[in-house]
Parts: C-alpha cells; sequence; structure tokens
C-alpha cells in the first residue's frame, strides 16, 4: 500500500527517467506528489453530444471508436493517428500527432471519453491532440475541471495527473489540526475533502472550498507565529523611557519648522509605547520627505534624558552621516554626547575626541558614555556591550532582513531595548498583515506644508535634447539636479560602470560648463561622504549616482530628479528616487528617461506621471509584479506562499482573528495537541523567524 513517504519510483508506471524528471520539481514521495498542487484547470465539464459541439470551444464528447489507424504525412514527416468516433447524434473525425501507440491502446467498437479543443478543418470539425481515456465513472482527463500542475521538461499532464490520482487516496490520511472553532465560523471544509477537492474537484465551488480551506491554512500559520512572537515579545521586560515634557518641548519649538499633526501624533504614540515597561516594537511608515527623522529624534532625546542609550541605523554611509548631521543640529540644545561609527567615520560631538577610534567608541558604549550613537548596519557585526540601551531605531528597514532585525536583538541581553524602524517603501495593507503582522504601526500621511507636486514626464529619445535644455535653465537659475544610472549588466552590480559612462558623457558632451560629480558604491566612504558634502552645500551642480541615493539623501536645493533606464526600476523605486526632489516651496520635476516603447512598460511608467502616492504606486506594482519580485523574497523575509498570495486580504484578516482568538484561549496551544505539532513542525519552514 501506498505511505507517506513511499518513493514515486516505486509508483506504478515511473522509470528512472521519469523519476529524475519528477525530481527536478522538488518531488520524491508519495506525500510531495500529494501536495504538488494544480496551478490552474480546464474546464471539460461540459459533455455533450457530437453534433452539438461548436469550433474553437473547449468540449468533451463520448463515443464509440469507429475505426483508429496511423498513417505518415510525408509533408509534415509525422505520425498522424485518426480516428472517427460517434454517438447517437453524429460523428466527428479525431487526429493526435506523434502517438503512434495509440493505435495498440484504442480499438474500435470501445466506448471512450474525449475532451479537447475543436478545430475547424476544412469546413469539417475535428479535435486535435485531445485527452482521452476509457470510459468509467472516476475520470481524470476528461468530462470534469482538469487539474495542470507545473510541469518541467519531459513530464505530460497526463502522467502528473495519472501518479496524483494514485496518491490521492492519502489525503483521507491526513490529519485535522484545525480546532471546529476554526473551522466551523470560518466555514472551512476539512483538511482531507480540500486536498482530494484540490486535485479532483467536481465543479467550481467544490475547487473554491478547497482553495480557500488551502489559503487559510498558509497564512494561519504564518499569523499564529506573528501572534505568538508579538505576545512572547510583550512578555518582556523593557527600560522605561520617561516622557520628558519641558524638554521635548524645548525641542520642537526650536525646530525650524512646525511639526505636522501626524508627525505629533505619531511621535506621541511613540513616546506613550516606549513609557511601557514591555517592549515597543513599532514601523513608523511615512512617505519620503513626510519628516521621519525629527520624530525619531524625539524619541532619541527622551531615550538619553531617562539615562539610556540609544541607536541609529542607516542601509548607507551617506544616510547614516546624514542622519548624524541632522542629529547634531536638532539635539544641540542638550547636553548630550553622540557617535557615529561606520566605516569610513569615527567621531562624537565632543570636539577633543572629534577624530576617535573605534575601539574608543566602542569602549564609550560600554561605559555608557555615549547617549547617542549613529551606525550602518555594519554596526551589527561590532562586538558591542551597551551600557544599557533603550531604543533601536532602524531606518529603511526593508533594506534589513528580518533575520538582522533578530541579531540586534541579541546583542543586548538582560531587557529588550524598544524597536522603532522607519520605512518610506509603503507597505500594501496586505503586507503589513502579514509580513509585519507582529509589529504596531504608526503612519504620517501628511507631507510638511508648502510642498507642490512635483512634474513627472516621460521622456523618449526624441524629446531628450529638449530636457537638457530645461535641465540647464535651471541649473543656472542656482537649482540642483540628481541623475541616477540603470543597472545595466548583472555581474556590475553596484551599476558603477553606468554611472561612469554617464557622467563621462555629461561633463564631456552634454554640460562642460557644469560642475558635475560621480557617486557609486565602489567608492570609499570617506570620498562618497566628500562628495555628498559638496552637493549638500552647492559646489556641484548635478551627482550622477547610482542607486546608492535611493533612501533617505536629503538636499532641499535639488529639484530635478533625471533617471535613465527608468523602466529598469519598480515603481516604489522609482517613487523613492523621485521623493529626493520636492523637498522645498519650489517646483521640481522628475525626468524618467527611458527608449523602451513596450506599452506594457509605458503604462507602468505612466502611473508614475498620474499617481504621487507611495502607497497607491506600491499596491499597483504589488498586482502587476508580485510581492517577491519588489520586495525581494529573501531579503525581506516574504514567507514562500504555494497558494495563498498577499492578495488575499480577506483571508489574511480571518486567519489573523483566528490566529488571536486561539492564542487567547490556550497561550502555548496546549488545549490543541494537534495543531500545536504541526505548528512547530511549521515553524522551522517558515522564513519569518
Ligand atoms: P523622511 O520621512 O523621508 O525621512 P526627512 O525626515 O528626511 O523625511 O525630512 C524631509 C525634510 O523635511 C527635511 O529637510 C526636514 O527638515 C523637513 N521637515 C520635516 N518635518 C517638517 C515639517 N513639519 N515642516 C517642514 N519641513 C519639515
Ligand atoms: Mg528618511
Amino acid at each position: 500500500m501506498i505511505q507517506f513517504n513511499t518513493k514515486i519510483s516505486e509508483l506504478s508506471r515511473v522509470g528512472k527517467a521519469t523519476a529524475s524528471r519528477l525530481k527536478k520539481l522538488g518531488l520524491e514521495d508519495a506525500k510531495d506528489l500529494i501536495w504538488h498542487l494544480p496551478n490552474r484547470y480546464e474546464d471539460f465539464s461540459q459533455i455533450k453530444p457530437i453534433a452539438e459541439v461548436k469550433v474553437n470551444e473547449a468540449a468533451t464528447v463520448c463515443g464509440q471508436v469507429e475505426l483508429i489507424a496511423n498513417r505518415r504525412s510525408r509533408l509534415k514527416r509525422m505520425n498522424i493517428t485518426e480516428c472517427l468516433l460517434s454517438d447517437d447524434s453524429g460523428s466527428i473525425k479525431i487526429i493526435w500527432f506523434n502517438q503512434p501507440y495509440l493505435t495498440k491502446q484504442l480499438s474500435s467498437g470501445e466506448q471512450i471519453y474525449l475532451s479537447g479543443r475543436v478545430d475547424d478543418n476544412y469546413y469539417t470539425l475535428q479535435f486535435t491532440n485531445p485527452y482521452w481515456e476509457k470510459a468509467s465513472a472516476d475520470r481524470i482527463h476528461t468530462g470534469r475541471l482538469i487539474p495542470i500542475y507545473p510541469l518541467t521538461a519531459g513530464l505530460t499532464q497526463k502522467q502528473l495527473r495519472f501518479l496524483i490520482k494514485q496518491v490521492t487516496p492519502l489525503a483521507s490520511r491526513l490529519t485535522e489540526y484545525l480546532p471546529p472553532e476554526v473551522l466551523k465560523p470560518h466555514q472551512l471544509i476539512s483538511l482531507p475533502t480540500a486536498l482530494k477537492q484540490i486535485h479532483w474537484p467536481q465543479n467550481q465551488s467544490s475547487y473554491l472550498e478547497a482553495v480557500k480551506r488551502l489559503k487559510f491554512d498558509e497564512l494561519f500559520f504564518i499569523q499564529l507565529l506573528q501572534v505568538k512572537n508579538r505576545q512572547e515579545l510583550k512578555a518582556q521586560i523593557a527600560p522605561v523611557i520617561n516622557f520628558n515634557e519641558n524638554k521635548t518641548k524645548e525641542l520642537v519649538s526650536n525646530l525650524p519648522f512646525t511639526l505636522t499633526d501626524d508627525q505629533r501624533k505619531c511621535a506621541w504614540e511613540i513616546l506613550k509605547s516606549i513609557a511601557q515597561p514591555s517592549p515597543m516594537n513599532r514601523l513608523l511608515q511615512g512617505d519620503v520627505g513626510s519628516g521621519k527623522t525629527v520624530v525619531a529624534a524625539i524619541a532619541c532625546l527622551n531615550c538619553a534624558l531617562s539615562g539610556l542609550q540609544a541607536v541609529i541605523l542607516a542601509p548607507t554611509e551617506i544616510l547614516a552621516d546624514q542622519h548624524w548631521q541632522t542629529l547634531q543640529q536638532t539635539l544641540k540644545l542638550f547636553k548630550l554626547t553622540m557617535g557615529i561609527l561606520t566605516r569610513s567615520q569615527r567621531q562624537t560631538n565632543h570636539k577633543k575626541t572629534k577624530k576617535i577610534s573605534k575601539k574608543e567608541i566602542i569602549e564609550k558604549l560600554s561605559n555608557g558614555q555615549i547617549d547617542i550613537v549613529v551606525g550602518t548596519h555594519a554596526l551589527l557585526q561590532e562586538k558591542i556591550d551597551f551600557k544599557k540601551l533603550g531604543l533601536i531605531v532602524v531606518d529603511e528597514q526593508h533594506r534589513f532582513g528580518v533575520e538582522q532585525r533578530h541579531n540586534l536583538k541579541d546583542k543586548t541581553p538582560g531587557d529588550i531595548p524598544h524597536f522603532l524602524s522607519m520605512t518610506a517603501t509603503p507597505i500594501p495593507r496586505t503586507l503589513a498583515l502579514t509580513l509585519y503582522g507582529d509589529l504596531d504601526i504608526s503612519i504620517i500621511s501628511q507631507k510638511p506644508p508648502g510642498r507642490q507636486k512635483i512634474i513627472t514626464k516621460i521622456v523618449d529619445d526624441a524629446n531628450r535634447q529638449a530636457a537638457y535644455k530645461f535641465i540647464k535653465n535651471k541649473i543656472i537659475s542656482g537649482q540642483q539636479v540628481f541623475v541616477v544610472c540603470p543597472l545595466i549588466d548583472e555581474s556590475d552590480t553596484l551599476g558603477v560602470k553606468a554611472a561612469n559612462s554617464e557622467y563621462e558623457k555629461l561633463s564631456k558632451k552634454i554640460f562642460p560648463e557644469l560642475k558635475i560629480g560621480l557617486l557609486h558604491g565602489r567608492l570609499k566612504g570617506k570620498d562618497k561622504t566628500e562628495i555628498m558634502d559638496k552637493f549638500r552645500t552647492g559646489r556641484l551642480n548635478i551627482l550622477v549616482s547610482t542607486s546608492v541615493i535611493e533612501v533617505g539623501v536629503d538636499i532641499p536645493n535639488a529639484t530635478i530628479m533625471m533617471i535613465e533606464g527608468a523602466d529598469r526600476f519598480g515603481l516604489a523605486q522609482l517613487h523613492q528616487f523621485r521623493g529626493r526632489v520636492g523637498r522645498s516651496h519650489r517646483q521640481s520635476y522628475c525626468f524618467l528617461f527611458t527608449d523602451n516603447s513596450n506599452p506594457k512598460t509605458l503604462t507602468r511608467l505612466k502611473a508614475m506621471t498620474t499617481s504621487d502616492n507611495g502607497l497607491e504606486l506600491a499596491e499597483y506594482d504589488l498586482k502587476l509584479r508580485g510581492a517577491g519580485e519588489i520586495y525581494g523574497t529573501r531579503q525581506s523575509g516574504l514567507p514562500d506562499l504555494k497558494i495563498a498570495s498577499l492578495d488575499d486580504l480577506d483571508i489574511i484578516k480571518q486567519a489573523k482573528q483566528a490566529a488571536q482568538n486561539l492564542l487567547k484561549k490556550s497561550p502555548d496551544l496546549t488545549d490543541y495537541p494537534m495543531l500545536k505539532q504541526e505548528f512547530e513542525n511549521k515553524k522551522t519552514n517558515f522564513h519569518l523567524e
């Protein structure tokens, strides 16, 4: 009898070659096969009298083989099997190419079912290469919804259906681990039934039932993990960061601007959470330029005033340096010791120790002499024992893997610090619920007042010169320009080559009279900061760059963002680039250069010209390209979903609700031993941890 661990090679009609092809699909035993799910179906469920089939339609007929014979077509050098099939209503011709063995499997007088597309051959209808099987009640290739499976070269749908049919009885032996209080209210069918029905649905609604159950299953375990993580985190102790109202007011009233209502609201949410003795785990989301940094600074100030240390981590050295500058400016009223530690920069704000070694900074962190430190994620690799770490701020956190997030927590024995991650990459709601389900979310949705909408244009080759002229005029009037270059080939991952040649072109041919700088990831950290400084202080008119400037860079005098090869970037990324400009009261522009004329590409880019809403763009991109491609499955820790998708908002919500209810009743799932067992098994497979 077939067991879950029966090797595929032991199943009927599987030779060595087939076994190795199946292995390519990751299929080695019966259990793998039963979990190999169809990715679509063909609807051959309508069984019709032969006289009623129509051209171009997917049809099933049932009839008697009148005659069947092979012939060679000299013209096409093929073997052709011709067959005549008839029922009470009439008869129809069938041809199969290159399957001469059919004449051995079928003979006249036999009753068969046949499913396929009907075509028109010189005014008579015929079936070409249809699926067929001998008449019986238990059909798998004809007269029903036919599962279509992911395949690999050398395998056929018919083979796979035949194999999966053999292992289907195993479904009955799967344990139902979901308790009735989950199954009933969400109207879920049992797991064994769902698996049988996903392979062999009787009709559309039985397929939908099966899909719903299996999607729910996948999403439910993810939610269970998230809710549990959250519970566990909340049960931990965190250092209390008191709200220092006076000093906070002092900071706010000395800013060169008034905080927006959203900034106030978010700052307040954060201050409230960190005043609790359990760790905050919060995402601060706000579109580019919405002013997240100052909100983080407020939290850091309160942390330092409570006698605790704060860390701010940025994805790039450029951004770390920028935070370093901003922080010194914003917090200059307070007597705090701050430092920066990146590969190329080690400093504190105390004059005497302006240049300082890495070792000294680490020492100062462990004896508590530094209140706030800024770094890149290289800081995670260092062995640092903070004296009393109270708050970790991670900027642009989607760049940090979930794994690293955990690393960071490991660095802080004893009390768990509060955790704030900030991102401008808008997270569609479904993602927020699945991927960041264990986080609280604060959202800044307004921009600082007085910002104008950035005018965005797609520029084709014909308009390139005109665009250059426009740019030149703006520069003459004192404004600055970013030029972003695309990744050309994969070997050149940092796009250095592209940036170099763009730099050459602009500085020699197009704008020889202007001051142009070049920035890319291969430059030394010191050189990078120097170039950024030059640009920031207006000593460069144009900054040519790879996508290193993508996140966070804040240079209000830059008003034009010019993106070469715009079609190579995702919308969320383009929106990030665009967010580098429009940071002052002046009108800003974004030019998307492309020589791609593919209508689909242009439609996608067009979305940039009509929408300036990052969330809208991200959701649109998510639909077009799928989450994996946008966020990078590995980097973002996106779960590897087999059947559910991140569009399944309703099911995600239901799964979350169900997970919360169960864990509330039984925090360790001890009341649900089978579920607990399955959860433990699955947990090791999640990328989420
Ligand atoms: P992001 O949310 O993209 O990180 P930043 O924190 O870099 O945005 O802020 C963008 C710019 O807006 C900075 O120059 C900052 O000083 C400025 N800014 C922040 N908040 C306000 C505000 N309420 N009013 C005016 N300007 C602001
Ligand atoms: Mg920022």
